[in-house]
């Protein structure tokens, strides 16, 4: 008898609720208009809350808070640093407007290239498309690998009919992916409620 109410417990302690799957995302905002940088982050917000998870935006970040080790189970997917850089490495793929490093446990693991994103800043579309563009690298991340879908925000390359119908239409993450990205955060808050 007492066994059972022992686990009743542990398990109550570590069940997830829906509004528990929030990701912090660190991005200072010196390098695009603060005020598109905002509506950006709202897109990305959007389209995340529209699988069941929450983004919580912070413009500065300690680096405790970016160097959180997560745990020996699992990355630190609670929260992930974006940082800008002026112009794209030669390596990178000449299409790439960012770079994610989902392999990386901590710190910036995203990097978005000022000079491949500044044509799409200055246009009507500026605050949807980078708003995209957030998402898509976020789900890198959290989705532990770099790889492409045919379909959705995850496609390697969005049309131009998609990105001007950003501001009005969402683009989503396929059924599997969201799938995968609620299971990665429940995964994470269980394994970090259990070292606790
Ligand atoms: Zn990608």
């Amino acid at each position: 008898m007492r066994k059972t109410v022992i686990l009743i417990s542990v398990v109550a302690s570590i069940s997830v609720r829906a509004s528990d799957r929030t990701v912090t995302v660190c991005l200072a905002p010196q390098e695009v208009n603060f005020r598109t940088q905002v509506l950006a982050e709202g897109y990305a917000s959007r389209i995340y809350h529209s699988i069941g998870i929450n983004l919580r935006w912070k413009h500065s970040c300690t680096n405790a808070e970016l160097n959180n080790p997560g745990t020996a189970f699992t990355a630190n997917s609670i929260i992930i640093g974006i940082e800008w850089a002026a112009n794209a490495p030669l390596t990178v793929p000449i299409r790439a407007l960012a770079a994610a490093r989902p392999f990386q446990p901590t710190g910036n693991r995203i990097t978005l290239y000022l000079d491949r994103l500044k044509g799409l800043l200055e246009n009507g579309l500026a605050a949807a498309v980078l708003g995209h563009v957030l998402a898509h690298e976020i789900g890198h991340v959290l989705l532990g690998h770099n790889g492409h879908s045919n379909e959705g925000l995850m496609k390697a390359t969005w049309s131009q009919a998609e990105m001007t119908a950003m501001p009005h239409r969402l683009m989503k993450f396929t059924a599997y992916q969201a799938e995968e990205l609620n299971a990665t955060l429940d995964h994470s808050r269980v394994t970090l409620a259990l070292a606790r």
